[in-house]
């Protein structure tokens, strides 16, 4: 068995899971939080049980409730809601999805117009969106990348979801810059660190795998591209699970070498579930495949930090 590193848990995810954590221990149970806090069935029924109330939207949240906003950020029409609402509001968004978001407000205020690439719906997507929806335009693929139109004479720049394949995201971008050469680049990758090191990460593995397990959750956007970034990267095949109990015998079947990763939003508890899954299934022989460290850690809102 090849196990990937990095896997699992980025700073964004390790911080918005704290700030639940916190939040509760702080002000008492419940406290609400807007959608999933991260992507991850198991993460968010944990916090479920501790007195977190997931909702869709601000609406389900009763007056002068707390309420903790996901990692993948909101838009500012959500901030002003909770405003408007009286409702005592937590910001746990990934510091790197508001990175995004502060470029998307910059370059609409230079009346340019910017190019999302993305994925239709995700809630990060929606999020970014709102910081300038009447000057965003979404680009969904490569393929979407050829009918996108663009007003005549406007500067134009491309941005992007955090959790994409880097791959397809690029030739999305060249797509884009065949069709207008004037394209401006983002000012720093959008696609964040985390995503980068873990399909890099699982490409290694992926060279010498008959087969690759990915743990995350079918809503995880960077869990579902280590999928397909496996396949591409030459795995003969590449199954995402939730946990051990979805690993289907079959998969095992004429297979020598399995890698396993897992997403940003993963637990490790999980990934050794797995591993101790396929050792049980006659994959005893576990070696670590490391690609690059990381030590990166974001501050908690303010709020919620220890006091001295
Ligand atoms: S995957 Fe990246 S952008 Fe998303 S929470 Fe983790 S570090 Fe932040």
């Amino acid at each position: 068995m090849l196990l990937a590193a990095p896997r699992g848990y980025c700073a964004g995810v390790d911080r918005a899971v704290l700030v639940v954590e916190r939040a509760l221990e702080r002000y008492g149970a419940p406290v609400y939080v807007r959608k999933q806090i991260v992507h991850n069935i198991h993460v968010v029924r944990g916090l479920e049980e501790r007195g977190a109330i997931f909702v869709d939207e601000l609406d389900a949240v009763p007056a002068g409730s707390t309420v903790v906003f996901s990692a993948h950020g909101v838009s500012p029409a959500v901030v002003a809601e909770a405003e408007l609402r009286g409702l005592h509001a937590i910001d746990a968004t990934c510091p790197l999805v508001s990175k995004v978001h502060r470029e998307a407000a910059r370059f609409a205020r230079a009346d340019s117009r910017i190019l999302l690439i993305g994925h239709a719906g995700h809630e990060e997507v929606e999020g970014t969106m709102g910081e300038a929806p009447e000057r965003t335009t979404l680009v969904t693929s490569p393929e979407a990348a050829d009918s996108v139109e663009v007003p005549a004479g406007e500067p134009v720049v491309w941005l992007s979801q955090t959790t994409l394949s880097v791959d397809e995201t690029m030739q999305t971008v060249e797509r884009l810059r065949a069709r207008f050469p004037q394209l401006q680049d983002p000012p720093s990758d959008d696609i964040c660190y985390a995503t980068q090191n873990r399909q890099l990460a699982v490409k290694a593995i992926a060279r010498s795998a008959d087969l690759v397990i990915v743990v995350g959750s079918a809503n995880s956007s960077n869990s579902v591209r280590l999928v397909e970034v496996a396949l591409d990267a030459g795995a003969a095949a590449a199954h995402r699970v939730d946990d051990a109990s979805e690993l289907l015998p079959e998969w095992l079947e004429g297979v020598a070498t399995v890698g396993v990763t897992s997403g940003a939003s993963v637990p490790e508890e999980l990934v050794q579930g797995v591993v101790a899954a396929l050792g049980a299934a006659g994959f005893g022989s576990v070696e670590e495949v490391r690609t690059t460290e990381e030590d990166l850690v974001f501050s908690l809102p303010k709020e919620l930090r220890p006091a001295r």
